[in-house]
């Protein structure tokens, strides 16, 4: 998945709707997903939300205040707890203490995914001081040379090894997050050595999505399902046990070892409690409206957040598609209610549509490689009784037994 997932509360993660102005079969909205700038001072060739080259945030892409204010003001009565600020570079917004101390006087927690390049000692302290949940950093390569030349500007790296130490000494543990590809698969070790020595908490690898800017460096540069595997493989083995901080891995559930998801390493994508809002004040499926306009699904200034929620045909063709009317191989996947294929944002991008198989477990499902222990016999119906043959899979079929709330 091209984005962290934040943890959800607990109610949304048992389906409950305790929220009096939700009608029934609309989920709690947990999350929102505010995509503050929509530009960058890097020029990443991974990225892919694909914001404007703008280090000196001259264009003005910014969320404003006012609408930070009215989505916080309207989501609460919807079950809203948290946001992630994410961009773009969110720490780029000319406003963005304001927005923090914002948020957080409202009560909502805060997880920050940034480029690490723009923080200070002063920052570090304020986002301590503000507490802020999560924070992730990018450190994609473990030397100046292999970080630079994904993020498209030279110092980069410099300028995140110095952030994410400001990060650190203020008693923050941020994670390190390592975008793989074949330029720089080969440092996994090296980036988790430099992780630690600069103070992180976790480090993250995920791998080139076939999205936005990273559409063209995944011809060039990406890696088949099987070297992702073989990757995730030689993590598990050789680097997790020596380990002291949680090491993650951007893989499907089907390719986690039993044992890996009793351990509860089950990080994934709440997209069913999520709304993105753009920096221009859209509401979409998270940041994905950002290239796709059939994805947006109101605006700000002239809708109410509550009705977009409940009424926007959009997101009722998603909640009816997705998990109970997935295609193909997740169709048949014993994790399909859990996982809802991993990330709807890619599967759009790749196949058109938001209830095709996850691209990953369907190339490998076409490829004779997907795990038969994974797959139900049958499809699985839907409504509750969906739910009741999960259980039953997952419990008979695989030993997994109900699967945890998720976390980062
Ligand atoms: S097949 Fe689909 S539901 Fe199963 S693990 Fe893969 S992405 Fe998730
Ligand atoms: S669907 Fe959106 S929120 Fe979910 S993992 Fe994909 S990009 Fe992230």
């Amino acid at each position: 998945m091209p984005c962290e997932p934040v943890p959800l509360p607990e109610a949304a993660a048992a389906g409950e709707t305790p929220y009096p102005a939700l009608p029934e079969g609309v989920p709690p909205l947990t999350t929102l997903y505010l995509y503050i700038a929509g530009a960058c001072n890097l020029a990443c060739r991974h990225c892919w939300i694909s914001p404007n080259f703008d280090p000196a945030a001259a264009s003005g892409k910014f969320l404003s205040l006012e609408h930070a204010r009215k989505a916080v003001a309207q989501g609460r009565p919807l079950g809203l707890s948290s946001v992630k600020l994410t961009g773009g570079e969110p720490l780029l917004h000319p406003r963005f203490r304001e927005l923090v101390a914002l948020l957080r006087e409202a009560g909502l927690g805060v997880t920050i995914e940034t480029n690490g390049t723009l923080v200070d000692e002063e920052l570090a302290r304020f986002l301590k001081e503000q507490q802020v949940g999560f924070l992730s950093v990018s450190l994609d390569g473990a030397d100046a040379a292999t970080h630079d030349a994904l993020r498209g500007v030279a110092g980069s790296f410099e300028r995140a090894v110095a952030g994410t130490r400001a990060l650190a000494a203020a008693g923050l543990r941020p994670q390190a997050i390592c975008t793989l590809h074949r330029g720089n698969a080969h440092q996994m070790a090296e980036v988790v050595s430099l992780a630690r020595s600069l103070g992180c908490g976790s480090v993250k690898f995920n791998h080139v999505q076939s999205m936005g800017r990273g559409e063209r460096l995944k011809e060039e540069m990406g890696l088949d399902p099987e070297e992702v595997l073989a990757l995730y493989r030689q993590m598990e083995r050789e680097l997790a046990p020596e380990c002291p901080i949680p090491l993650h891995f951007d893989i499907p559930f089907a390719f986690r070892p039993v044992k890996a998801l009793l351990k509860g390493d089950l990080g994934r994508c709440g997209i069913l409690g999520i709304l993105g809002l753009l920096s221009g004040g859209e509401l979409a499926l998270c940041g994905a409206g950002v290239n796709v306009p059939g994805l947006v699904y109101g605006h700000l200034e002239t809708d109410d957040l509550a009705e977009v929620w409940c009424e926007a045909p959009g997101l009722l063709e998603l909640r009816r598609l997705v998990p109970t009317h997935l295609d193909g191989v997740c169709g048949r996947c014993v994790h399909r209610d859990f996982c809802m294929a991993e990330c709807v944002a890619q599967v759009f991008f790749q196949e058109g549509r938001l209830n095709a198989a996850f691209p990953f477990c369907a190339r490998m499902s076409e490829r004779g490689a997907f795990p038969a222990s994974r797959l139900r016999a049958e499809a699985p119906a839907e409504g509750p009784e969906a739910q009741a043959h999960t259980q039953d899979a997952s419990t008979a079929g695989d030993g997994l037994g109900a699967l945890p709330a998720d976390k980062p």
